[in-house]
């Protein structure tokens, strides 16, 4: 049972095949038998799964139907979950207890989900590796000695180890695509403003955006459609109506143009790594497709941009965490400057400490015009390198990473490193773009990602393409050894 996807899993409860209740008992079990392994939940949340799953039962009996009525997920941790503990991989809420469900929960649950826990991820999604988290690193399905990729690994480890069959997950430089691609999995990113931010815990509120991580396209329209939506509560929400995105997984891709940046494919990329990339882009041609080569000129520009703006914003929004209105305070401050001090120094670790200080220092008087105002210049000329780019064709296609995992602790003394692997997927964030990240191969035994960006809006362009491509391969079909 372990093994069906959302897809399948809607089928079996509409044909009776098994109940939600049976399918929460034998994956909570599974959770428990081996979790142990890979750290990927932060907090189980069976009583509530329970109850969800019997209550989705029962309204199946009296007649309703729906693809996630019944369905299993989990939330990455920073989704706040009423009475539930969302800590955001961070000691600074290791003791937080949500006063109200952040939007996409809501949505969710409204739709019949059955939430069976909150999933391990870097303090503060600040990572690519999962290794940030105060509970813990992450270990990649795959290969037990790798990290998972982050800052969504435990969404992305426990559903490619088929603990379940999706997860919520959020991209603010990768987050979703990263992960995805490096534990076989489909994940999106979704146009900024497309899924709401209400209850999700900002990391860089202008890059944030919430998405879902399956293991297929399919799976991914599913669980996009019981995210996606207005929210009035989240100001830079954008009232666009949502298509049915798995009735639009069916179109041909005949005449469909496809755009491949000659940029992507520079020296830090892995040779073995282009050439699935080449291969994915073979099979897309057979379907219809017609490829053309075009140029993206500020790319490069792309890391330091982003590793500006986002400690920027982190700086601000993680300044109210301070020991007085909530998470970690310190013991017996002195006064309250100490208090401050000790409780912020105490509860965040050194990832989110250091982003602090970048961030504070890139904003403050004198430095500001020189770092923040130039970094937010570029982030209009790659914003306008992909405008002009969408004339042209309607996908932009790529790796999503230049590398396949990395060992646990390869990178963790050496920040900057971990930060150029980000190199495909930040764009997409700075120009609030929607990204999918798909399987596409394996190199020494570690999954590959293929990158696919598109237009605002176009998350059901996305979806079409990744479900056609998996139509005629079985990438994303295999399973990691021992799960
Ligand atoms: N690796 C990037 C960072 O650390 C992206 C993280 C994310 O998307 N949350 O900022």
């Amino acid at each position: 049972m372990h093994q069906l996807t959302l897809a399948e899993i809607a089928r079996g409860l509409a044909d009776k095949k098994f109940s939600s209740e049976e399918l929460t008992k034998t994956l909570l079990a599974r959770i428990a038998l081996l979790d142990p392994q890979l750290n990927s939940f932060i907090s189980l949340t069976e009583d509530l799964a329970l109850q969800q799953a019997k209550a989705a039962d029962a309204r199946r009996a009296n007649g309703e139907s729906g693809a996630l009525l019944g369905a299993p997920i989990a939330h990455k941790d920073l989704f706040c979950t009423q009475g539930i503990r969302t800590s955001c991989g961070s000691k600074m809420l290791d003791n937080f207890k949500a006063p109200y469900d952040a939007t996409v929960v809501a949505k969710l649950a409204a739709a019949g989900a059955v939430t069976l826990g909150k999933t391990n991820m870097d303090e503060f999604a600040m990572g690519s590796a999962n290794e940030s988290s105060y509970y813990g690193a992450v270990k990649n399905p795959w290969n037990l000695e790798h990290v998972p990729g982050g800052s969504s690994g435990g969404s992305a480890a426990a559903v490619a180890a088929r603990l379940l069959p999706a997860a919520t997950a959020t991209d603010t430089g990768g987050s979703i695509r990263q992960p995805a691609a490096f534990t076989n999995l489909t994940g999106l990113k979704p146009t900024y403003g497309r899924v709401s931010r209400w209850g999700m815990i900002a990391y860089a509120s202008s890059l944030d955006q919430g998405g879902p991580l399956a293991r297929t396209a399919e799976d991914c329209a599913i669980l996009l459609q019981g995210m996606a939506g207005f929210d009035p509560q989240d100001s830079t929400s954008i009232d666009e109506p949502v298509p049915d995105y798995s009735a639009g997984l069916n179109g041909s891709l005949q005449g469909l143009r496809i755009g491949v940046p000659k940029e992507y494919f520079s020296a830090g990329l892995d040779p073995r790594i282009a050439e699935l990339i080449h291969n994915s882009v073979k099979e897309l041609e057979k379907l219809g497709a017609v490829v053309k080569e075009i140029s993206l000129p500020n790319m490069q520009h792309a890391i330091p941009a982003y590793y500006v703006i986002a400690p920027a914003e982190a700086s601000s929004n993680l300044s109210r965490f301070d020991g007085v209105r909530f998470g970690h305070r310190c013991a017996d401050p002195k006064n309250l400057e100490d208090l401050y001090k000790r409780s912020r120094g105490e509860g965040f670790g050194p990832e989110v400490q250091r982003r602090i200080m970048v961030g504070a220092y890139a904003l403050s008087a004198g430095y500001y015009d020189a770092y923040y105002l130039k970094a937010q210049k570029i982030r209009r000329l790659v914003k306008n390198d992909f405008m002009a780019a969408f004339n042209e064709v309607d996908i932009i296609l790529g790796p999503t990473t230049p590398n396949p995992a990395w060992k646990l602790g390869a990178k963790s003394s050496d920040p900057v490193a971990a930060y150029l692997e980000d190199v495909y997927t930040i764009t997409a964030n700075l120009a609030g773009l929607p990204g999918l990240s798909m399987p596409a191969g394996f190199v020494d035994g570690l999954p590959v990602g293929v990158q696919l960006l598109a237009p605002y809006f176009q998350e059901g362009r996305l979806l079409n393409v990744a479900h056609q491509y998996q139509l005629n391969t079985d990438w994303h079909t295999r399973t990691p050894t021992g799960f």
